[in-house]
């Protein structure tokens, strides 16, 4: 089954984003129709190096094709990675009509995207995502950038690309962990749109899904479509577009206390998503908790998190970027499917809702 599903942008009328197995004649008749004179693939050299075969087919599809390959991982997310694709892509005589082809996650799309958007002003930006992450969130939308010391994320554009890509044979050669670290992403899926994927998932073991093409694809079709429709209302992240960070204000917290990398991305969302259950709860939401807590042992969160107190990740809080001038604003549920905003509760509220937090991680390590 392929799926062809179209953001439709203020910006640009149109792009698509392509979803299945073996798409390369996607990304084939998508080429024809173009009339690029040469090409410039950025390509994460994990991937490149596990998926030679597919990166050479695709370099295979263009005229003129360049490659270059950046060292996995967020720390190539900045400035020194993007001046070096620009100066390359520079150098290589690029014009207003040669696309940069980003092959990887969503560092890799993140960055390439951001080298797009700046070179000659903004060249065509096509996206293969080659993690579970990529593929259901960071290649849709048009969020650029990189990190800077003082943050994540802080220097970007909002860019959209041409067409987006994702082959799930891609996914043969992603590590366990980073599939369950973009799992938490499709969880925030289920519980903020769509709670049929929650029920999909109900009792399922995880990490099998790799393999099970049938069912990831119809859980990523279902993941995208929610995507596509957020940010096709809401291209620069104004109003509805704040829903995909449900999770987040909690998860940030809990990843500015124990220092990037000492815990996934993934967990600490799922951890966030876990207080925002909580905390919606609190303030009158009906919520299944279930449905969420029975990916516990799967998430896998690190025990140092059993370790921190209510007061520092409350404190931790204080700094999230999604601030709205000096208020902290969370998203919450009425119920899984029924999100809505909500601005700083009452900071007893909050405590409570980390405290049950951890004590259900340490319910769940226990099992
Ligand atoms: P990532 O790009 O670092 O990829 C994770 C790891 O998997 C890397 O080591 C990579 O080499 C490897 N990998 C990826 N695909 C592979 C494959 N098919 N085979 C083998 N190895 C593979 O991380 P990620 O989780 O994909 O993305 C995280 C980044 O995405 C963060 O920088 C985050 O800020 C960004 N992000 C952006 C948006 C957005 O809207 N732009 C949204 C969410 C996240």
């Amino acid at each position: 089954m392929l799926n062809r599903q179209a953001v439709r942008t203020t910006i640009n009328d149109n792009y698509p984003v392509v979803c299945g197995k073996d798409i390369l004649p996607e990304i084939r008749n998508f080429v024809r129709n173009q009339e690029y004179s040469k090409a410039m693939i950025v390509a994460d050299r994990n991937v490149y190096e596990k998926q030679t075969g597919f990166v050479h087919q695709v370099l295979s599809l263009f005229k003129d094709p360049h490659s270059i390959t950046v060292k996995p991982g967020e720390e190539s997310k900045n400035l020194s990675s993007w001046s070096r694709i620009v100066a390359w892509c520079l150098e290589k005589g690029v014009d207003r009509n040669t696309p940069l082809v980003a092959i990887g996650g969503g560092v890799i799309g993140d960055l390439a995207g951001f080298a797009a958007s700046t070179v000659l002003r903004g060249i065509p930006l096509i996206h293969i995502p080659s993690s579970l992450l990529a593929m259901v969130d960071s290649s849709i939308g048009g969020k650029t950038g990189v990190n800077h010391s003082t943050g994540k994320n802080l220097i970007g554009t909002f860019y959209q690309p041409v067409a987006v890509f994702g082959d799930m044979k891609l996914l043969d050669t992603l590590p366990e962990e980073e599939f369950i670290n973009g799992f938490a992403e499709v969880l925030k899926y289920g519980a903020i749109s769509d709670p049929v994927i929650l029920d999909i998932l109900k009792d399922r073991n995880i990490p099998e899904l790799k393999g099970n093409y049938d069912h990831l694809e119809s859980i990523i079709q279902r993941c995208i479509k929610i995507k596509v429709s957020i940010v096709s209302k809401d291209t620069r992240e104004a109003s509805d577009r704040a829903f995909l960070n449900y999770g987040h204000t909690f998860g940030h917290a809990l990843e500015k206390h124990l220092g990037y990398g000492t815990i996934s991305h993934g967990q600490a969302v799922y951890t966030g998503m876990l207080a925002a259950g909580y905390l919606s709860e609190a303030l009158g939401g009906n919520m299944n908790h279930n449905l969420i807590h029975q990916h516990g042992l799967t998430m896998d969160v690190p025990d140092q998190v059993l370790d921190v107190t209510t007061q520092e990740l409350t404190a931790a809080m204080g700094h999230d970027k999604k601030r709205q001038g000096n208020k902290l604003r969370f998203v919450l549920l009425q119920q899984y499917g029924r999100p809505y905003l909500q601005e700083m509760p009452e900071m007893d509220t909050l405590n409570e809702c980390w405290e049950k937090t951890l004590q259900k991680l340490k319910e769940i390590k226990t099992r």
